[in-house]
């Protein structure tokens, strides 16, 4: 049994290995296999031919050399050590080992005698070491080496890359610890790492090191830039913040190592400020997707209520990164309301960025495409030089989103559910098998669903402890009316956004959940002024939109508006009535899942959509 992605030491609520919540065919373990059979080897081809792997052999090889991609490279080779490593833990031996083992070959062969290890500084012909910490990355890089290490050991149990992390992160506890360089990375990504590093070596300077990074962030001690110091939260210490700023990935990252900092040295108040936080950002600056961030220039969240459709960046890393957040504060606090947004997050922004095929990806997840998408700037090597895009691309000049969508989907499994002493919670519906030791004694449960195409989800006791344990069942926000059977008697668990059914279990007992599939239209809040006077709708977990194939073809997408008391579900799909703005003609049309947009060519497409007045 190998270890968690995430292992804090002590949390309310235990996180499973990858061997032990394994999906099953269904939407998620469809996914998931595309990040093994096509996301995987689509990244290392890239990075092959652009030479970004290359890098560590050149840096290895003592010539001079020039350094191929952009300072971040080296990291997303990581993120790929990364996805192979969850990909062996959760499925065992298979092809994609030996991926796993040239790459840390050739990275540890790169790696200086004092520890440090970054293709692009250092060298005579290079800029020095640490000189420029606004945009070099080169903690950001060690940070995800240092996890990419650390699920490699809990993987396969061996020390090849661990040992080159351990001495990476001793470098830098030398280098940045107390009495050492009083600055911290432009992009928060080291925290996460060395707590984790912390958890699997039991190394208390770690931990310490990741406190200190978290502490010194916010004093000022980045340069100013253009786009002020929220860009890299350098604007307020995280403990005195209350809402996230500033770059959305950078936000998210530092959140997501500040809460593990907190969680493992009992900080109450950095992980209350952290609750405020999310609280704060998910209800004013968060997209309807689950998406964050509306700066396209700075990548960055906006103020308050600033959530532009047509303007929203929505980066898929923000996606990967709002999961991260929401899953550390889910197993601090038991809240349910955490694992409603990775729910979100991941039908609505995680399953829209790949393509069908596994090698193309959103970078940008805009909520409106006002033209369907078509040439986009490449560069020499036929590589995207924009994030956003009205298609999705092969691969991106930065290309930080297809390695980090890899990583995500190859641990998805270990967001399905949880234990505690006593029971199992399931804050995610897939078909699964979930086997944990909990109450004494081995608890077994098999999900099986179509979800989200329909809301039935059966879990099947398989195997019971002879205690009393509880089942706990996430009851959606959006859904209303849910029902519960057990042995097809309806039960009525204590009211609550969880479901908790304690009881001796026996193989073979069955419960059956039924979610409210019904599609429902949302208006938008009062404030956001980019959307008043539109709806959405959204059907389950999944947010729907409008695109223009679906239109009559002499109607353009924004002369098109909607009828919202005719929208109604028709044979597992949603339709609704549009009224063409100027002839004033009705056509009753699909409304499909946001993630399925432009799979079917070049498209038009919106998610808030006008409101036509008058009933049809
Ligand atoms: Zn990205």
């Amino acid at each position: 049994m190998s270890a968690p992605p995430v292992q804090p030491s002590h949390t309310l609520l235990q996180p499973l290995p990858l061997d032990r919540a394994r999906l099953a065919e269904g939407f998620w373990g469809r996914l998931q296999s595309l990040g093994r059979s096509a996301v995987i080897p689509h990244a290392v081809e890239w990075m092959e031919r652009l030479g970004w792997v290359a890098n560590f052999d050149r840096a290895a090889s003592g010539a001079r050399y020039e350094h191929r991609g952009r300072e971040f490279a080296d990291s997303e080779i990581y993120k790929i050590i990364e996805a192979v490593s969850w990909e062996h833990a959760r499925s065992g031996p298979g092809a994609l080992d030996p991926i796993a083992d040239d790459l840390i070959r050739r990275v540890a062969a790169a790696q200086e005698p004092d520890g440090y290890l970054h293709t692009l500084f250092g060298r005579p012909w290079q800029a020095p070491r640490y000189s420029d910490f606004t945009w070099g990355h080169e903690l950001y890089c060690f940070g995800h080496l240092i996890q990419a290490a650390v699920a490699h050991h809990r993987a396969y149990g061996t020390r090849s890359l661990l040992d080159v992390a351990v001495r990476l992160a001793d470098h830098v506890c030398v280098m940045f610890g107390p009495g050492g360089l009083n600055r911290v990375c432009g992009h928060a990504e080291i925290e996460v790492a060395l707590v984790e590093l912390f958890r699997t070596t039991g190394e208390r300077r770690y931990l310490d090191q990741a406190a200190l990074f978290v502490e010194r962030r916010g004093t000022g001690t980045l340069p100013l830039i253009e786009f002020g110091r929220a860009f890299a939260q350098d604007d307020l210490p995280v403990r005195k913040a209350d809402v996230l700023r500033g770059h959305a990935v950078r936000a998210l990252y530092l959140a997501a190592g500040a809460t593990d900092v907190a969680i493992e040295t009992g900080d109450r108040e950095l992980l209350d400020a952290l609750r405020t936080q999310w609280d704060n950002t998910v209800e004013r600056r968060t997209y309807l997707t689950g998406g964050m961030g509306s700066h396209h220039m700075d990548e960055a969240f906006g103020e308050d209520h600033v959530l532009p459709p047509d303007r929203s960046y929505c980066e898929t890393c923000a996606g990967v990164a709002s999961v991260m957040f929401s899953w550390r504060l889910l197993l601090a606090t038991g809240d349910p309301r955490h694992a409603d947004l990775i729910e979100r997050t991941l039908y609505n922004i995680v399953a829209t960025s790949p393509g069908d095929d596994g090698r193309s990806f959103f970078y940008a997840n805009t909520l409106h495409q006002r033209h369907p998408g078509g040439e986009v700037p490449l560069n020499d090597d036929g590589v995207c030089i924009r994030g956003g895009s009205g298609l999705r691309q092969a691969w991106y000049e930065v290309s930080c989103c297809p390695p980090n969508l890899a990583r995500t989907l190859a641990g998805l499994g270990g967001y399905l559910a949880t234990t505690t002493s006593d029971g199992i919670q399931i804050h995610q519906y897939a078909s699964a098998t979930i086997d944990a030791v909990v109450a004494g004694g081995p608890f077994e449960l098999e999900v099986t669903t179509d979800y989200p195409h329909s809301g039935v989800v059966t879990v099947t006791v398989r195997q019971a402890p002879a205690r009393p344990a509880s089942i706990s069942l996430r009851d959606p926000e959006w859904s209303t009316g849910t029902r519960l059977t057990l042995n097809s008697v309806p039960v009525e668990p204590a009211a609550g956004a969880t479901m908790v059914l304690t009881r001796t279990w026996q193989a073979g007992d069955r419960l059956e959940l039924t979610l409210d599939l019904r599609p429902r239209v949302v208006r938008p809040d009062h404030r956001v002024d980019a959307v008043r006077g539109c709806v959405a709708v959204q059907r389950g977990p999944e947010v729907l939109a409008m695109e223009s194939v679906d239109l009559p073809p002499s109607w353009a997408l924004e002369d098109a508006a909607l009828l919202p008391d005719t929208v109604t579900a028709e044979n597992g799909s949603v339709v609704a009535t549009a009224r063409h703005h100027r002839s004033g003609e009705d056509r009753t049309v699909p409304l499909i899942p946001y993630r399925s947009w432009a799979r079917r060519g070049p498209s038009a497409m919106r998610v808030w959509i006008p409101e036509a007045s008058g009933r049809s």
